[in-house]
């Protein structure tokens, strides 16, 4: 039997490992579940989409005028906060007590898995009756399914076609009747325990003791540490309300089932803004980060059919929040129709600012009653520094509102990789159509900007390229690629992303030009060197 054709998802992974993007970590010992290391071509990309995040949003931030009628000229400013925080920070701020997963352990294969990601169908033969789950990808799941309630009912191959489905897959968290589950490693049913809470903060000790004392956590996101840093930040610089904070860093959650390549893993990167305004204007603030931050991926190259803003209901806001947004992407790995988080922007009124002014905060944002440790010390109680804000003009004292966009870099990362996968059709050195794979990244994230290539490999065009390598090195990260025929290193460009190829050849010999070959449309210009550079910096900058 021939293998199927691999999906569009299998392809990416395949290419990322193949062409130096995404590797999984320690590899050679068998890999590390929800653990991924970028490759040579991958961290580039991962750092243009950092950088470009980084500049828009910060160093580069032009943005002024937004709110009608208001000066509305606001400042953005960065900060690179410790990993590890005070553990005060996390009961405050919720995570402590709150970020947990509900999760059911399988009493047979002792193995963990998360409530609401467990999916699975009725099947019935003769009369046993049982709920099939699988882990599997949902365009798997059917044959997944079928092959698990084969085995459970003891059945031949050719006689799958006996057993009888009721209904469409569903979750788990639907099924009350846990005695008639089959769990996905389970030889039996009924092997899997009541949902339970698990906390998503990865624990660690501090120093050389080890005891309740000296207990800490790998911070599960980067906006705490803006949170606390918020006086500071006033006080060490001219900032006005409304401003912005910002960070990019590393954060880790203990995600219990991490699947989907780099989308959901257990350590990962945030680019998240805290947006610090007045209570009057947060909800205008609110709606222009939700549109600004749309269109920044969208001007990166998502496409609008890929891409949504999906607005949470009423009943999905968290207590303090008046609106929240999720920008969700299509990601090849998704059924049809359905869409992954990219990012969250959430008004988030003064709850962080608050809790870590009073301590932690009950549903109707009144400090809690302190409670006392097992060492005697009090939990959740807040810094008691006083973190509201006076305006210098009118000099009303209030607590800031807060809007937040936060995102995660390595969604974003993958997000683009995947919209940049295309297989289209090149002619060949013999100006046969062949087909090809390119990734059509933005010019601004692709991991190279250019490849030089001498034609051939002799009258003096490698010593002339790479003349010309050397000069565009200075300015961007470039390649350098002699060997073989020159349609194939083409398409060895476009597999990387490449956007443009500088071509070497006699006549560069004695007047200066190139052909300066775009990747997707495969069109061939000839320009002078300096025209060619001028060229590609302008696709890079726009
Ligand atoms: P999800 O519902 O997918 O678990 P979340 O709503 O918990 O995500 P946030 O807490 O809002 O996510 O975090 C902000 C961003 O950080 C997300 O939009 C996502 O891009 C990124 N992120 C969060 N968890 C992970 C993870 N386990 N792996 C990769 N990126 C993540």
């Amino acid at each position: 039997m021939s293998n199927p054709e691999p999906s569009v998802m299998q392809k990416i992974v395949s290419l990322s490992k193949r062409r130096g993007f995404i590797f999984q970590s320690s590899e050679i010992y068998g890999g590390m579940n929800g653990c991924w290391d970028y490759g040579p071509l991958g961290v580039e990309l991962k750092r243009n989409v950092k950088e470009a995040w980084w500049a828009d949003m910060v160093s580069r931030h032009d943005d002024i005028g937004v709110l009608p009628g208001a000066n509305s000229s606001f400042e953005m400013t960065g900060l690179d906060c410790s990993i590890i925080m005070h553990p005060q920070v996390w009961r405050c701020s919720g995570h402590h007590d709150l970020f947990h997963d509900m999760m059911v352990d399988c009493k047979e294969s002792k193995k963990r898995y998360r409530h609401d990601q467990l999916r699975g169908r009725w099947a019935e033969y003769r009369d046993k009756k049982v709920f099939v789950t699988a882990m599997a990808d949902p365009e798997e799941e059917d044959e997944a399914f079928t092959a698990r309630a084969q085995k459970f009912f003891g059945l031949r191959a050719k006689d799958r076609d006996q057993i009888k489905w009721d209904g469409s897959a569903c979750s788990l968290e639907t099924i009350d009747e846990l005695e008639l589950v089959l769990g996905p490693d389970a030889k039996d049913a009924g092997t899997l325990t009541e949902p339970r809470e698990f906390n998503l903060m990865f624990k660690t000790q501090m120093g050389a003791l080890h005891n309740e004392d000296s207990m800490a956590y790998l911070r599960p996101e980067t906006a705490q540490g803006i949170f606390v840093n918020f006086k500071n930040v006033v006080d060490s610089s001219r900032v006005k309300i409304p401003f912005g904070i910002a960070q990019v860093g590393k954060s880790f959650r203990n995600e219990i089932t991490p699947r989907n390549f780099t989308f959901r893993v257990r350590e990962f990167e945030q680019m998240e803004v805290e947006f610090f305004c007045h209570p009057d204007t947060s909800q205008e603030w609110y709606s222009y980060w939700r549109d600004r931050r749309m269109n920044w991926y969208l001007n990166h190259g998502l496409s609008s059919e890929n891409l949504i803003l999906r607005e949470h209901h009423s009943d999905e806001l968290s207590h303090y929040s008046t609106g929240t947004a999720d920008i969700e992407y299509a990601f090849p790995f998704l059924p049809e129709g359905e869409y992954g988080e990219l990012e969250g922007i959430a008004h988030r009124g003064d709850f962080d600012l608050r809790s870590h002014m009073e301590g932690k905060l009950d549903p109707n944002s009144k400090p809690l009653e302190v409670q006392l440790g097992e060492n005697g010390k009090p939990l959740w109680k807040g810094s008691g520094k006083d973190l509201s804000y006076r305006d210098p003009v009118s000099n009303e004292k209030f607590i800031p509102h807060v809007i937040e966009p936060s995102a995660g870099a390595d969604r974003a990362a993958l997000a683009f990789l995947c919209e940049a996968y295309t297989e289209d059709n090149a002619p060949d050195d013999k100006g046969e159509m062949q087909s090809r794979v390119v990734l059509k990244f933005h010019p601004r994230l692709a991991p190279m900007k250019a490849a030089v290539l001498p034609l051939v490999k002799k009258d003096g065009m490698p010593e002339k390229a790479q003349e010309i390598y050397r000069e565009l090195k200075r300015k961007f990260p470039v390649f350098y690629d002699v060997k073989g025929a020159v349609g194939r290193r083409y398409r060895r460009m476009d597999e990387a992303g490449t956007p443009f190829c500088v071509t070497v050849d006699g006549e560069t010999l004695s007047d200066e030009t190139v052909t300066l070959r775009e990747r997707d449309s495969m069109v061939q210009t000839r320009l002078n060197v300096d025209e060619a550079i001028q060229a590609i910096q302008e696709a890079i900058d726009c």
